[in-house]
């Protein structure tokens, strides 16, 4: 049997093409695949077009191991994907006696009379198999096309593509060996752009490398991934742990998380290593620096305050986020006070940050790029990783 190393995923429907739909199935699947070392070539969307979709699925099967595609399998004339594989392979469609059977019983069961339109999602091809859909009316199709290559059509609705996916076309392609092993990890890092990573890591980049390191902005990180096959000498364990020691040695400043961790979790990780709790005032932040860290820190908040911009302490002085800091790690008897001020300077936001705890009181000041909501955001940022450096040293 032909080992399942490369896929393509096709993306079927007009709605998808006029921007209607967000293709989502191709991220869902992408991402299940590359994680069973399946290396995805290339994800194409599609409109309702026989001869197109046709053309897309022989592309496809000249190229690589495996073409998924998602969509079109519904009973009206625009839903064409049996038609288009069944002339992709060469082969005629007909009804499936106990297809057809299964599905008028599910007209029968909500009492309605069997639309002659439905009919086609009865139908198999000499090479295909139904994938059972618990969910919808649309079965989907296994294929085993020419040279151990596999088609696998499934249905457009998630609810319905995914149980289908997991439950019954992800263990098949295991049986057959879907993929290579791959072992990844990731390193989220905060405080140098993905262009000064670069310059950094240098080689460790070079592409088609293995093992490869590849870069990913996020909102709120840097991720640097890490994924290597194994070798006939070294584990892909061991390829990954060496790469990692590398760029540990170049950026590991910077990192303050792995996998996918949240800046919540991190935070909240350090605060529980030391038994500490922590006392949040922000002010004109809109309160980002809550919606960062207040929920995943759960009981370690021992009090939050969002006050706006133009607060004013009641005894007419100065705002001073050392002293914020400091009053509120006080008033709520935590170990950690931590108080983030943002004030507009020109197009972006001047950011004080204050973290006052057992050893003292430590302030800085950064800008956060950008004002409004993007600009709070980057501040709430800046003051996470300034707590995560504080805990951390
Ligand atoms: P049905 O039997 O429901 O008609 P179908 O296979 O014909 O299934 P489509 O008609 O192509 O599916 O799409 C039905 C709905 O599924 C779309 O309106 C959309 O909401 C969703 N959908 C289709 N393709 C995608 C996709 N690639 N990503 C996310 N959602 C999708």
């Amino acid at each position: 049997m032909r080992p399942i190393h490369a896929a393509e995923l096709l993306s079927i429907g007009s709605e998808l093409t006029v921007g209607e739909t967000r293709d989502t199935n191709s991220s869902d699947l992408a991402r299940a695949l590359t994680e069973h070392g399946v290396e995805v070539l290339r994800i194409t969307a599609l409109p309702d077009h026989l001869a197109t979709v046709r053309d897309a699925f022989q592309a496809a099967l000249g190229r690589t191991d495996l073409v998924i595609s998602t969509g079109g399998l519904g009973p009206t004339p625009d839903d064409l994907t049996r038609e288009s594989i069944a002339a992709a392979i060469g082969e005629a469609p007909t009804v499936d006696a106990d297809l057809e059977v299964w599905l008028r019983g599910l007209f029968e069961r909500r009492g309605l009379p069997f639309p002659a339109a439905n009919l086609k999602q009865a139908w198999l091809t000499p090479s295909s198999t139904a994938i059972p859909n618990a969910n919808g009316t649309a079965p989907g199709w296994w294929v085993d096309a020419l040279g151990g290559r596999v088609i696998v059509a499934l249905p457009g609705p998630p609810r319905e593509m995914r149980p289908m996916w997991t439950g019954w076309v992800l263990p098949r392609l295991k049986e057959r060996g879907l993929g290579q092993q791959t072992v990844s990890m990731t390193l989220r890092t905060i405080g140098l752009g993905e262009s000064t990573i670069a310059d950094r890591l240098g080689r460790l980049l070079d592409r088609g490398a293995n093992p490869t390191v590849a870069t990913y902005a996020r909102a709120d990180a840097v991720d640097i991934r890490i994924s290597a096959l194994p070798t006939p000498t070294v584990s892909a364990a061991d390829l990954v742990a060496t790469a990692e020691a590398e760029v540990l040695d170049l950026i590991g400043d910077h990192v303050w998380g792995r996998g996918n961790a949240t800046w919540a979790a991190a935070i909240d990780d350090l605060l529980e290593a030391r038994g500490w709790r922590l006392a949040l005032v922000e002010v004109g932040t809109a309160g980002a620096v809550v919606a960062l860290l207040g929920e995943g820190l759960g009981d370690r908040i021992a009090s939050a305050e969002a006050l706006p911009a133009d607060h004013r302490p009641a005894d007419g002085g100065r705002l001073h986020p050392r002293k914020l800091a400091e009053q509120a790690r006080h008033n709520s008897d935590a170990e950690v006070g931590l108080a983030v001020r943002v004030t507009t300077r020109g197009d972006d936001l001047a950011v004080t940050i204050a973290i006052a705890d057992p050893r003292g009181t430590h302030t800085e000041r950064r800008v956060a790029f950008l004002g409004g909501q993007q600009g709070r955001t980057r501040a709430a940022l800046l003051a996470a990783a300034a707590l995560q450096r504080r805990l951390t040293a």
